[in-house]
């Protein structure tokens, strides 16, 4: 073996035998830790994506981005392209609620989410608070608010949920346009009988943290129900780099029920249970998490 073939061949393959990432560079970096075992021993690359690269743990399968962008990097994926972008803030002030395009339809999808998890709460209790992170244009809080129900929301795109405040000025307090993390400070602990974020996990930074906050806004008999990509699903497994729910930017870490479940728990949620999904799209599965 030349002199350099042996240099590179330690550069690469440490005692551990645990492999190492080189950046363009030649610096060695070290990989980021799965969230759900806490080590990067088994993570392995899955696939090289928008300049990015996505991990897979080989322990518990979860998938995940090597490196965490800034925020502001991350959050301008969210608005759209810049002319939708600035129609939208233009018009926002203005619009109503039920202006929104196939309006009909989006609101028989949240009746069937939000009497999925009122079914599933047993906490008492008058009037009834809920949440919902990533709530979008607010179909599953006007629902939830036709049912009676006190609600809050978090929608880091303000001009999204703009129509919704409109038609219903009562919640202007009660939505939020900032980080779970952030937005959690405003509203009081163990007061809520529902949580849900349908699509929206995968999009959490911290999420380990993120589910701990989560817990901890959760009455005792309250739920946190959720919808993410399930890399279990046949798509994942067939379409493997080409699968719709590889988004480096937007979606930063991808579970399965399993490994899901491991990190609910840890948060301190007691019974986890996955069902079906509300919808397929790339191939997903719901949880019911309970305090
Ligand atoms: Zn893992």
């Amino acid at each position: 073996m030349h002199g350099w073939e042996y240099w590179f061949k330690i550069q690469l393959v440490p005692a551990s035998g645990r492999q190492i990432t080189v950046n363009p560079r030649g610096c060695r970096m070290k990989r980021r830790a799965c969230v759900v075992c806490e080590t990067n021993e088994f993570a392995q690359q899955y696939c090289h994506l928008q300049d990015q690269d996505y991990l897979r743990c080989d322990s518990c399968g979860l998938i995940y981005v090597d490196r965490l962008l800034k925020p502001e990097e991350l959050y301008k994926a969210y608005s759209g392209n810049s002319f939708k972008s600035l129609r939208r803030k233009l018009t926002a002030p203005f619009r109503k609620f039920s202006w929104s395009k196939s309006f009909d339809k989006s609101m028989r999808r949240a009746r069937g989410i939000f009497e999925f998890g009122q079914k599933q709460v047993t906490a008492g209790g008058e009037k009834r608070r809920y949440m919902d992170i990533g709530c979008n244009k607010g179909f599953l809080l006007a629902t939830a608010h036709k049912h009676g129900w006190d609600v809050y929301g978090i929608e880091l795109v303000r001009e999204l949920i703009r129509p919704f405040i409109n038609s219903y000025p009562q919640y202007s307090k009660q939505v939020f346009s900032e980080r779970f993390e952030d937005a959690k400070e405003n509203v009081e602990k163990a007061s809520f009988d529902l949580i849900t974020a349908i699509d929206v996990v995968e999009h959490f930074e911290d999420v380990s943290g993120d589910l701990q906050g989560i817990y901890e806004l959760i009455k005792p008999g309250g739920v946190f129900l959720i919808q993410t990509p399930d890399t279990a699903c046949e798509r994942a497994e067939r379409e493997k780099c080409g699968w719709g729910a590889l988004k480096p930017l937007e979606h930063l870490h991808l579970f399965n029920c399993e490994n899901f479940t491991s990190l609910a728990k840890r948060a301190g949620f007691s019974k986890i249970e996955c069902f079906a999904p509300f919808e397929e799209a790339d191939g997903n599965f719901v949880a019911v998490l309970r305090k």
